[in-house]
């Protein structure tokens, strides 16, 4: 068949993301997927934080110093309007009860993409939503906000998404590559959240009790190789065995090459903002208990967390 009887592709149009929670992670994606040409719709908290980011005109990606506006629209979660591809961009402690809300939302083929840290929260959104199908993602990408819907891109990094069901990539991770955002596809998603979980950890909780950037941690290499060794013990008995190879290496090496960083758990309690914990030490413990599992020493370490936060009046769940 001659090339000009082929017949022509379908001209579909390209679904909305709809990205719901407008902070550091959510700024980030909208920003560069709106860059890329493609259709985003901010769902934000509420008509008082639709009216202050109207009154903003649009949200600011900041990289290399080059700070660019962008118009994007929103909404707010009670809008009437189907959703088919979301990016839940809430802390993990958020995200249950924002995709509550918008759950009467969701087409009957909707798409997750769940990028909250730690473990417990997905497993929630997707039990919440069983019609839909959810996406976990493991991202190293940093960023921070320097002001109200202002995003400053702090460091290039990678997102990794994958289904605990197996199925196939979606094709729109083309998406994402023209939109700059550098990502895999992976077959085993769950082995790289409980390995990212298993390294926080090792090393953040130790960072707040100590108070010390990630580095201050070699002046106690022995308490972190026993953490070590208990975290590898658990996953391997939650069915993780390649999420615990060398565990202990990698740890003192994150800790090498980001000596001069202050963990995310640390700058949280800096700022007297909620920490992830549940999501972290608190979902480790749990797997640990529920499997009948001794872990003392993260039993212990999560207990010295607990009463830090308590005693800084910051919540501790
Ligand atoms: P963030 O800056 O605190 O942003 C969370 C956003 O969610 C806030 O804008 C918040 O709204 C919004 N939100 C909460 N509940 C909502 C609701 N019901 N409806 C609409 N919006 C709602 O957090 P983040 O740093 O982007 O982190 C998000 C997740 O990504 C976390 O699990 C984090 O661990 C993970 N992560 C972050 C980074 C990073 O570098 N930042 C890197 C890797 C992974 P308000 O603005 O109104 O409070």
């Amino acid at each position: 068949m001659p090339d000009s009887a082929l017949p022509l592709p379908h001209s579909t149009t390209p679904v909305t993301w709809h990205i719901l929670g407008a902070g550091s992670m959510g700024m980030l994606w909208a920003t560069r997927l709106t860059r890329a040409g493609l259709p985003v719709k901010l769902i934000l908290r509420n008509a008082e934080r639709l009216q202050a980011y109207e009154a903003a005109q649009g949200l600011t990606l900041i990289e290399d110093e080059d700070a660019q506006q962008w118009a994007i629209r929103a909404q707010i979660p009670e809008t009437d309007e189907p959703i088919q591809r979301l990016l839940v961009a809430c802390k993990a402690y958020d995200a249950e009860q924002a995709v509550a809300q918008i759950a009467g939302r969701l087409t009957v083929n909707a798409e997750l993409i769940l990028l909250q840290n730690g473990l417990g929260s997905q497993q929630a959104v997707a039990a919440l939503v069983p019609q839909a199908r959810c996406l976990f993602a493991s991202s190293t990408e940093g960023a921070f906000r320097d002001g109200d819907w202002r995003v400053v891109f702090a460091g290039r990094g990678h997102t990794w998404l994958g289904d605990t069901g197996q199925a196939p990539a979606p094709a729109w991770l083309e998406e994402l590559q023209r939109s700059g955002i550098a990502h895999e596809w992976s077959p085993n998603i769950l082995s790289r959240l409980w390995r990212k979980l298993a390294l926080n950890c090792a090393i953040n909780p130790l960072t707040v009790l100590h108070d010390c950037r990630n580095g201050g941690l070699q002046a106690h290499t022995a308490e972190v190789q026993t953490l070590c060794t208990e975290l590898a013990s658990l996953l391997e008995h939650c069915g993780q065995p390649e999420a615990a190879v060398d565990l202990g290496l990698e740890v003192l090496r994150v800790i090498q090459a980001t000596a001069n960083n202050y963990s995310s758990m640390h700058q949280d309690v800096a700022q007297r903002r909620r920490t992830e914990i549940s999501y972290l030490l608190g979902y480790a413990c749990e797997a640990a208990q529920r499997r009948q599992f001794e872990v003392p020493h993260l039993q212990q370490l999560h207990q010295r967390l607990t009463r830090h936060l308590q005693q800084r009046g910051l919540p501790c769940h």
